[in-house]
């Protein structure tokens, strides 16, 4: 019988970080099917496969619909939530009472709601006292993080979506939205003032493809590109010299750096053409709004923070910044990176403010009624220092929340092996299958997108309402419910017992974000963002109600304390693992297919997602390669790196460079062969340059 909607509902995707609003058709409570919101500012009607499909992955067998304990045989089997809490507990309390409170830790996400980010990261750090915890989004926005903070005094993205049809000149550097954020591409196709595209990225991507200029600079030459430009444009006075004073400090030791960068020697260190640069120099020079975009070709490098600070710097000088269609703007990943980023208590302490600011532990202190001793003074490990003190023995215990370490880290045979050195496990996730939650001692079975409530925070800061349309499997639990037990069973409920529904944690951000950049006391409720599209931060109390369009520093005043931003720079690091005879080949990964999200552990649940998309692992390679190997297309190859080898299919194509190879994300192979290695400034991992061989089988 085919089941006719009683209700409509707007509900905000769980996946990406543009934010799509959908329209959810219940019958009877229940989700039955939904379409893109028509009324909503961010997608204006549009979604890509991954939205259309968003509620075909809530029903799979592979759901965790109950509490699993792995038995003394090695078997994951059921046991009640009353057993799984207490075993969680005692587990966690013995581990401390032996070896102290710095050998357990969590790993988090940017995929709940913001709601359930507040209650771990207070249960955590205020109630259970662990001093070490961090979230995924270290794998994808702590260099855009660490980067704004340093240059303009607070993780502040510029931007409105609205920049995308407001700008004249628009860079993508390391970024492909026509795949990784293609409702944000269709944006920039609305762009009615014949804007010129400019894509910097080693791969010929889909966006590189639909760009008037290309750069297909060598891997990780984009600081020598970046700063070149800078001094190029300094040479031919193309710089807004009265924004530079009025607005910022640093700009002349920055001049004086750059001027070491002639055209010579970024032709040498990009392999980039003299015209190409200077067609790109020519461009920036000439246009009124110049907007700089970003995603992980930037962020993911051993020298992520000074390259998203080059572009800072690049729209800083050119007085590209507070005005339409300009901004130095950092595209997150996940539906809910920013809401990582400033609500989490892992890098940041709520609200965005310092674990390390006497002042910061005070405020928040007051605002939760807590002593302020319980506020540790640092944000303790990154999520890569966590897993090697558990390689070294000093943390025996790990609670992973909603993330598929596993298959998402670096050298993935030695991350399983770490793992399993563990005391002890605790996966919390939608699903029992990940490469991860085979892998735990406690699976907690959690509720997914579409079965509870909350707020993510969008690319350009948007708060979106998320629903609950549709009933969690089993007894499977939202994540906040799960929080609230924990707190009960390990005896600290009182820190999380007047935050019993979503929206009194709303209401406590609401607290925690008064008078910082994020401050958001003027949402008075989810009514207000439920009426109003989604409402983009700042808001504060008294302020004009929310226009679609909303950017920063259209006043030029800057987070630091004097109001200026910073230039910020260093000299460009080489890299840690070049392209040598026995593995002459750089490995860049990276995002797919708009079909697919991350490790798969949802989309592949969804035939129709399924179908849009190659069942196995496979490699770009370019014809000359191929050619030199004898590798013919769609044939085995055996890919190899220092750290293992795996066996994908070749896909011939000139996408990629000569001497780089491509291989998706998605597929559990690429990280077998990545190498571990991160920003100094931000820890975050540098995914695209490792060393590899490829040879037929
Ligand atoms: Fe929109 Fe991203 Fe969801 Fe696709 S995955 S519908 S682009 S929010």
């Amino acid at each position: 019988e085919k089941l006719v909607p009683d209700q409509t509902t707007r509900t905000v995707c769980g996946y990406c970080s543009t934010g799509c609003g959908l329209q959810v058709h219940l019958r009877d409570g229940v989700a039955i099917n939904l379409s893109p919101a028509a009324d909503y500012p961010v997608n204006l009607g549009m979604a890509c496969p991954k939205g259309w499909e968003a509620l075909s992955v809530l029903h799979s067998p592979d759901r965790a619909s109950e509490p699993l304990w792995r038995n003394e045989a090695g078997e994951l089997k059921p046991v009640s939530w009353d057993d799984a809490l207490k075993t969680f507990c005692s587990r966690f309390q013995n581990i401390i009472r032996e070896h102290g409170l710095d050998s357990v830790a969590f790993l988090s996400t940017g995929q709940i709601p913001t709601e359930e980010m507040v209650l771990l990261g207070m249960l955590t750090r205020f109630g259970m006292g662990w001093r070490h915890g961090d979230s995924n989004t270290r794998q994808c926005m702590a260099t855009a993080a660490v980067a704004y903070k340093q240059s303009l005094g607070f993780d502040a993205p510029p931007y409105s979506y609205a920049d995308f049809e407001e700008s004249d000149l628009l860079i993508f550097v390391g970024a492909n939205p026509c795949v990784g954020h293609p409702i944000l591409w269709e944006r920039v196709l609305r762009n009615q003032r014949e804007a010129k595209i400019v894509v910097i990225d080693p791969r010929h991507t889909e966006t590189a493809q639909a760009a008037d200029l290309h750069l297909p600079l060598q891997p990780k030459s984009d600081l020598d590109l970046l700063y070149g430009l800078a001094n190029l444009l300094i040479e031919r006075g193309a710089v807004k010299q009265e924004y530079i004073d009025e607005h910022t400090n640093g700009f002349a030791d920055f001049a004086e750096f750059v001027s070491a960068w002639p055209l010579a020697r970024i032709v040498a260190a990009t392999g980039l053409k003299a015209a190409e640069v200077e067609q790109l120099v020519e461009w920036i020079a000439t246009s009124e709004r110049v907007s700089f975009w970003w995603t992980m070709g930037v962020n993911q490098s051993y020298q992520g923070v000074r390259t998203a600070q080059s572009l800072i710097n690049l729209a800083l000088m050119t007085g590209n910044f507070g005005r339409p269609g300009t901004g130095a703007n950092s595209i997150t990943g996940q539906c809910n990176a920013m809401g990582s980023r400033l609500f989490s208590n892992t890098s940041a302490l709520l609200g965005g403010r310092d674990f390390t600011k006497p002042e910061h532990r005070q405020q928040v202190a007051q605002i939760l009624g807590i002593d302020e001793t319980r506020i540790p003074h640092s944000s303790g490990y990154t999520y890569d220092q966590i897993l090697e003190a558990v390689r070294r023995g000093e943390i025996r215990g790990l609670w992973i929340i909603a993330t598929n370490t596993v298959h998402s880290w670096m050298q993935r045979d030695e991350t399983r092996e770490t793992l399993a050195k563990l005391d002890f496990l605790v996966v919390q996730d939608m699903y029992h299958t990940t490469e991860t939650a085979q892998e735990a001692d406690l699976l907690l079975p959690a509720a997914g997108w579409g079965e509870k409530e909350g707020t993510f925070i969008n690319s350009e800061r948007r708060f979106g309402l998320l629903k609950k349309v549709a009933r969690a499997p089993g007894v499977a639990l939202a994540d906040s419910h799960i929080f609230r037990l924990i707190s009960h069973y390990w005896g600290c409920e009182a820190l999380l017992a007047p935050y019993d529904h979503p929206a009194k944690v709303f209401q406590l951000m609401k607290r925690l974000s008064q008078g910082m950049p994020c401050d958001i006391t003027g949402i008075e409720d989810y009514a207000m963002l439920e009426q109003a599209g989604g409402i983009q931060w700042p808001l504060p109390a008294g302020s004009e109600p929310p226009a679609v369009e909303r950017r920063l520093f259209a006043d030029g005043k800057f987070f630091h304390a004097d109001g200026r931003a910073k230039f910020l720079f260093d000299a460009p690091l080489p890299m840690p693992e070049p392209a040598t005879d026995h593995y002459p080949l750089i490995l860049l990964t990276g995002r797919g297919t708009v079909s697919q999200w991350h490790t798969q552990t949802r989309t592949a649940k969804s035939a129709v997602l399924r179908k849009l998309y190659p069942a196995g692992a496979y490699l770009e390679i370019h014809p000359r390669d191929a050619r030199e190997r004898g590798i013919q297309p769609l044939e085995k190859v055996e890919v190899s790196s220092r750290r293992g080898r795996v066996t994908v299919k070749a896909m011939i194509t000139p996408t990629v460079g000569r001497g780089q190879v491509f291989m998706p994300m998605h597929y559990g192979e690429t990280n077998v062969l990545t190498l571990p290695h991160f920003d100094p400034h931000s820890r975050q991992p540098s995914y695209k340059d490792c060393a590899v061989q490829v040879r037929r089988l």
